[in-house]
């Protein structure tokens, strides 16, 4: 069925916003048509989160504790509060924050599931026969079995700090012959893990917070993709990632809420936070949560962006709320200032 929305519409993989008309058809862009009309709406594409924990969602509001003893592997305080959960509250409390992704303009996320296969089902379970989001699973070893891995998009490990050097390079080694993406978190806390992290080949690195300008051009010129996750790195004490530095480097980044115990995976609010850096470039930040997520994750000619033959997985806000009211460059606007409440529809 054919439908039209009117709007400023934020086109193309460029973001240039025009007013006019956009057309889908069974849920894909057939056109979009530049033409003068009073646009009250902004029709943006959704967001990508690229870092995720949503097996967090049942340990929501942990004490301020130092990384160490919040999250790593295998008695930090997540680990612990995973292990006491019922398989049932593990999906009940996943399934919300899977909605709260839709309703908040998310499309797609890539996860890093713990809990080994039946982490994996889990997070499954969670998405349900009629999910709407894109889902990328990075699932985990539990006590050395990697039977997830034929569910899963690849595997997602902590740090080369965390695990024994030689078991890591094995778990490397047999997602990679199983077809399936290696990622793995490095210079979150320092920059120790990341060169052993480099060594791996990884398909995915998840923050290099703490990476220094050599570091950065050897993930430029091993063409690694990195997601930062801003707000994790701010609550957890971590630093400011050298987004402008990798961005120069020619890094792909992409954007990622990390946590769900440490943060909402409201992608509006990593958005405000990434344009307070220093980037000072709306584009490159809207693209940073959109395109290059998608990229990330290998689904671009699917989503990310407005072009024709793309999913029309849109969000329609509006112009007219007392946050939004009086905007004049629409882009800035959605990037340094929108909120989940301006949203009038997700597609
Ligand atoms: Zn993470």
């Amino acid at each position: 069925m054919e439908q039209t929305l009117r709007g400023t519409i934020i086109s193309g993989d460029d973001f240039e916003p025009i007013d006019g008309i956009l057309t889908m058809e069974d849920g894909i862009i057939k056109d979009i048509e530049e033409k003068k009309i009073a646009a009250d709406t902004i029709i943006a594409p959704c967001f990508v989160n690229a870092h995720t924990h949503i097996g967090d969602s049942v340990i929501k509001d942990p004490p301020y504790l130092p990384l160490e003893e919040l999250v790593q592997p295998p008695h930090g305080l997540k680990h612990r509060a995973l292990a006491e959960a019922t398989y049932n509250d593990l999906v009940i409390s996943m399934r919300a924050t899977v909605q709260d992704m839709i309703r908040t303009g998310t499309c797609a996320f890539a996860d890093f599931r713990e809990g080994g296969l039946a982490g994996a089902r889990a997070l499954r379970d969670a998405l349900g026969p009629d999910n709407r989001v894109e889902a990328k699973i990075f699932g985990r070893p539990s006590d050395g079995d990697m039977g997830y891995l034929d569910s899963c998009d690849g595997t997602g490990l902590s740090s080369t700090n965390d695990l024994d050097i030689d078991t890591i390079k094995d778990i490397a080694k047999r997602t990679k012959e199983k077809g399936k993406k290696f990622a793995i978190h490095a210079g979150e806390r320092d920059a120790s893990d990341i060169s052993p992290a480099l060594e791996l080949e990884p398909d995915l690195l998840i923050h290099l917070t703490n990476a220094g300008d050599g570091d950065i051009r050897s993930v430029s010129e091993a063409n690694i993709p990195v997601v930062i996750c801003l707000r994790s790195n701010f609550i957890t004490g971590a630093g400011l990632p050298p987004i402008r530095k990798m961005l120069d480097e020619d890094v792909l980044v992409a954007a990622g809420t990390d946590n769900v115990m440490l943060n909402s995976v409201n992608m509006f609010s990593e958005m405000e936070f990434l344009s307070k850096t220093n980037i000072y470039n709306d584009r490159q930040v809207f693209m940073l949560c959109t395109l290059n997520g998608a990229k990330v994750l290998g689904i671009d000619t699917e989503l990310g962006s407005i072009e024709k033959g793309k999913k029309a997985r849109l969000m329609i806000l509006t112009k007219k709320s007392n946050n939004m009211q009086g905007i004049k460059n629409t882009l800035s606007g959605l990037v340094r200032r929108a909120r989940p409440d301006d949203v009038i529809k997700v597609i």
